[in-house]
């Protein structure tokens, strides 16, 4: 399989216990309601009110990677078409 961008891509999610931000990849943030904190080993809640626009950016996000994707190879593909044309036309 190719390269998730979501699975690289991280933003970084405030822990309430201690008070620091952490990083994580924006699927780990988009598939668990609850994250491990990397500092204190506690739970960050993402259902909690605080981490609303942090999740709906992280979906913002997912969606452009995900919907993205197809003309990755569209252009791809174009690209390899434009070079195997003649550079000049008489
Ligand atoms: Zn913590």
């Amino acid at each position: 399989m190719g390269l998730d961008a979501g699975r690289v891509l991280k933003r970084s999610v405030l822990c309430p216990q201690c008070n620091e931000d952490y990083l994580f990849t924006l699927r780990a943030i988009a598939g668990n309601p609850e994250l491990k904190c990397h500092g204190c080993g506690g739970s960050i809640h993402l259902s909690d009110r605080i981490y609303e626009p942090l999740l709906s950016d992280v979906k913002t996000a997912l969606d452009e990677i995900d919907s993205a994707r197809p003309s990755f190879v569209s252009a791809h593909f174009e690209s390899t078409y434009a070079s195997c044309r003649p550079s000049r036309i008489r």
